[in-house]
């Protein structure tokens, strides 16, 4: 092997496998689906975030064709310079209509989102308030902003209001997951936003995991809760639920125009691909289309959080197809998630950073793919993969 300024990666590398730390890829031999091909066997899908079942759907994909065959494969510049295409337009136009907000603006992922509009909004003087178990990329972001950032413990309403109560910065941003990525549950949002009221914060939620699955429409837990007219700034994702890929943010139109001039995450990119919006106009009318979808998804949670509960795990909380099957430390999670591998369900064992310490655990998430007797496929496996591990 060489040898060079990159040797300290070796050691580096050995560390994490030590602690069961180290990530590894794996490769899909097949299509996003419910089913999918893994190092050669067919898995049930169960950790996918493609909530509705659309990655796969025919006509997502013609869409994206056709998206691609009528403006390009490439956007080839960033908006603000030549690559602005028209179905940016529409789909902005989509988004803020599903969201009942005057204006929208596309962002090139969650990440790019969450890491580029805080700093837009917020800066030195000021402060960001944020769940401490928001996602990685809303940290990212609060960082990049260089406002101080201050974490409130998860869903703890008394504690952020003590929080911005006591601050004294000049503006003040809340910024939550409606949704959180890998417990399933929700964000205290109608006691948040009495909170941004009362203190004239300004509301934040990523609704990266609730769009396309909460509300009347599909438009995410601010809309499940009657709390639209109360977020400043509905940032949402489009490769979850939706099926693509992307992202955007959804507020008053001052709001967009900011962002078209300070978002460093929307100036400095290339613009999406046409294919890609092609694909989540299609997503949004099938969304508006089949509600069915929706019910089937929420009757799959229904019987997954029934069936997880009476095994002991702490789910009551769920609302959204993200069960955390919490199993404590690394090698636990990684060894129920190579059982359930051997059972024919594809799991992942989800470790530090990506969730506390001690809270290893299987993500297991469902689709509207799925069906009733897969659910209870798996809870057999489960029981047979928990009798087998070694004790907490
Ligand atoms: N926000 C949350 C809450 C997420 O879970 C994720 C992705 N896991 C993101 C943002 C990032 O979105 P994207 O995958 O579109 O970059």
């Amino acid at each position: 092997m060489a040898r060079g300024p990159l040797d300290w990666i070796d050691g580096e590398l050995q560390r994490l496998s030590t602690r069961g730390l180290r990530r590894a890829l794996e490769p899909l031999g097949s299509a996003q689906g419910p089913v999918v091909e893994v190092g050669g066997r067919r898995l049930v899908n169960l950790c996918s975030n493609d909530y509705l079942g659309l990655a796969g759907d025919p006509r997502l994909r013609a869409a994206a064709a056709a998206a691609a065959l009528a403006e390009g494969a490439g956007s080839g510049a960033s908006r603000l310079v030549a690559g602005d295409l028209a179905i940016h337009g529409r789909l902005e136009a989509a988004l803020a209509a599903l969201h009942r907000a005057p204006a929208a603006l596309l962002l090139n992922s969650g990440y790019h989102a969450n890491a580029g509009v805080p700093a837009a909004l917020v800066g030195r003087d000021d402060a960001i308030f944020a769940d401490v178990l928001d996602h990685a990329s809303i940290v990212d972001g609060a960082l990049l902003s260089r406002a101080a950032l201050v974490r409130y413990r998860h869903g703890d309403l008394d504690e952020l209001a003590d929080l911005l109560a006591a601050s004294r910065a000049r503006r003040r941003l809340v910024i939550t997951d409606a949704v959180f990525s890998m417990d399933g549950d929700a964000a205290p949002l109608a006691g948040i936003a009495e909170l941004c009221d009362r203190h004239g914060a300004m509301l934040y939620v990523d609704e990266a995991h609730a769009v396309g699955v909460l509300g009347p429409t599909g438009a995410g837990l601010a809309e499940a809760l009657g709390l639209e007219a109360r977020v400043d700034v509905s940032m949402g994702t489009l490769g979850k639920a939706l099926g693509s890929f992307g992202a955007y943010v959804a507020g008053e139109a001052r709001l967009r125009d900011l962002l078209l001039s300070r978002c460093r995450t929307f100036v400095f990119t290339t613009a999406l691909p046409p294919a890609a919006c092609g694909a989540t106009l299609a997503a949004l009318e099938v969304l508006r289309a089949e509600p069915e979808r929706r019910a089937r998804l929420g009757a799959l949670v229904a019987r997954m959080r029934a069936g997880l509960a009476a095994r002991g795990f702490d789910v009551a909380r769920v609302v959204a197809p993200i069960f955390p099957v919490v199993l404590g430390g690394e090698a636990r999670a990684l060894a129920a998630a190579a059982g359930l591998r051997e059972r024919g369900f594809f799991v992942r064992a989800i470790r530090p950073p990506t969730v506390p310490a001690g809270t290893s655990r299987l993500r297991v998430a469902l689709t509207a793919g799925h069906g009733p007797d897969q659910v209870d496929a798996f809870l057999g496996a489960l029981d047979e993969v928990l009798a087998a591990l070694p004790p907490a």
